[in-house]
């Protein structure tokens, strides 16, 4: 495939690489992502952080959906892709990684230049005097009947440590992914809709600034126009061919 090499010689060349990732590189790993078939705004409303915050209704079905989701993922493994990212890190081609999932797989690869732009689903935070636990603890109350959780400490709401519709981004995560963005040579946009703001900001910025953007994708992005190479096929392979061809081992 033509654009493997493109792909594999960007990777060659660039002093700096950004891999930024979203929910099509866990899809493999068996977490649904959000935008296609099956997935889960196809069979859920978002609940609104304020909406969150003003009724306990909205509480517990935020924590359904929240529960829900945990439990459904906190089984999941990393794929080919989570770890052909960390072992790209390893080899230092790939500076950073910036992702939009809240999965923690990334971690769970091996990757260490993680920045999480939209939280992780392994901590609850306290929403008023933000005391944090695992996940897991919270889960477990969730279960015993307690539909929407709160803080131990302070009676606060608690909600995962993700960031919701409509809550704002967090600050440092931003300045992080800014910052590598702009001194990346090569940006490279991996199981992503782009269409999700800010986030998606991000490829169009270093592309701006002068980096190759590539991107890998099953679906057309709006983006695709702007790329260097577009490469439409499953992430777990595609990574895998590109180890191969820059000489390191199958992950
Ligand atoms: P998205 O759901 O909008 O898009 C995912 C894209 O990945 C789709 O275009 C799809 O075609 C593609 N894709 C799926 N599986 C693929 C595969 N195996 N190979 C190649 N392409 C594949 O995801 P997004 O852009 O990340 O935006 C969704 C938002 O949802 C994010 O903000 C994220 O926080 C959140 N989210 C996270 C998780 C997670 O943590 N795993 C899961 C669902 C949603
Ligand atoms: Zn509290």
């Amino acid at each position: 495939m033509q654009e493997i090499e493109v792909l594999a010689d960007l990777v060659r060349m660039a002093r700096s690489a950004v891999a930024f990732t979203g929910a099509g590189i866990s899809t493999e790993s068996g977490i649904p992502d959000f935008r296609s078939p099956g997935g889960i705004w196809t069979r859920h409303q978002p609940v609104l952080y304020n909406e969150f915050m003003a009724s306990r209704e909205a509480r517990v079905r935020g924590w359904k959906l929240a529960a829900g989701m945990f439990l459904e993922s906190r089984a999941a493994q990393p794929n080919d892709g989570h770890r052909a990212i960390a072992e790209l890190e390893r080899c230092g081609h790939v500076a950073a990684v910036i992702t939009q999932n809240i999965d923690g797989l990334h971690r769970d690869a091996g990757s260490t230049g993680v920045i999480e732009l939209h939280g992780t689903n392994r901590k609850v935070r306290c929403q008023d005097c933000s005391s944090t636990w695992p996940t897991e603890d919270i889960v477990e109350r969730w279960q015993a009947g307690d539909e929407a959780p709160e803080c131990e400490d302070c009676g606060g709401p608690l909600k995962t440590a993700t960031v919701s519709f409509g809550q704002s981004m967090p600050e440092e995560e931003m300045r992080r992914a800014g910052e590598v963005t702009l001194r990346a040579e090569l940006f490279l946009a991996i199981g992503s809709s782009l269409v999700v703001e800010p986030a998606a900001s991000f490829p169009r910025i270093a592309k701006g600034n002068g980096a190759s953007l590539v991107i890998i994708n099953r679906e057309p992005t709006p983006l695709d126009e702007l790329a260097d190479a577009v490469i439409r096929r499953p992430i777990g392979e595609t990574m895998n061919t590109l180890l191969e061809r820059l000489g390191y081992s199958r992950q």
